[in-house]
């Protein structure tokens, strides 16, 4: 068995690591096979990763997490850059004829832009072979709840299920993942597209809702005592509206 993290983010786009740094850590503090720099919107880290994986005991494949006007969709195996804002089925249908896998990321992280259940179960009625799969472990969501609901969902609309991390930081690397017969870049392209793989979580160890919290930290431009504050916030004014 293989283990393939295929969403991770770099400096290339709001990812805390150098390509260097990830290929780095993967090689020598995970036992992940394959992975992909999957940035947002560039395949700058993927082009790097590319270009550095001879020097790393780990295989990588071309990614890149594009923003559609309906959520996000990680298109792996891409080589050619995909335009932001477009519609999730032109994207998909973008990616496929980019010889590339569509593969709707964390769909229920309402706050990072997942398409939804409705969405989903329309786009596999209308469009049934166009997705490759449903991430249905993010390792980066701070609730178990968004990934249920998307294991739920795939079994609905049969599609395979992979695992990532969606990691921002070094140590969150592998904290999901994807099993799949083999150990290369070509045995995972030929699990997915029959779906025999698997998605799984890793153990959270203890300082993971510090990363998090610092992560939010970083996105927001803002101290940690600021974040907490913010939270804080965020908190009370969902309170009122719900
Ligand atoms: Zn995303
Ligand atoms: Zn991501």
């Amino acid at each position: 068995m293989g283990l393939a993290d295929l969403h991770i983010h770099s400096t290339f786009s709001d990812g805390v690591a150098t390509v260097e740094a990830i290929l780095y850590h993967a090689s020598t503090h995970t036992d992940l096979d394959v992975i992909a720099i999957t940035d947002h919107d560039t395949l700058r880290g993927a082009q790097r990763a590319m270009e550095l994986a001879s020097r790393f005991r780990i295989e990588v494949i071309p990614g890149v997490e594009v923003t559609t006007r309906e959520g996000h969709l990680l298109a792996l195996f891409v080589t050619e850059p995909i335009a932001a804002g477009m519609s999730f089925v032109d994207t998909a249908r973008r990616v496929r004829e980019l010889g590339g896998l569509p593969i709707a990321a964390h769909p229920f992280d309402i706050l990072a832009n997942g398409i939804g259940a409705r969405g989903l179960q329309r786009i596999q009625h209308d469009h049934p072979r166009l997705l490759a799969g449903i991430e249905v472990i993010n390792g980066s969501l701070l609730t178990p709840v968004g990934n249920i609901r998307a294991e739920h969902l795939r079994w609905e609309l049969g599609l395979p299920g992979v695992g990532n991390s969606d990691a921002h930081l070094l140590e969150d690397i592998g904290a999901g993942y994807t099993l799949f017969p083999g150990r290369t870049a070509s045995e995972l392209r030929a699990a997915l597209e029959a779906g025999h793989v698997a998605p799984a979580l890793r153990q959270r160890d203890p300082a993971f809702y510090r990363r998090a919290l610092t992560r939010f930290a970083l996105r927001m431009g803002l101290g940690l005592a600021d974040t907490l504050e913010t939270r804080g916030e965020d908190m009370r004014i969902r309170k009122r509206r719900a």
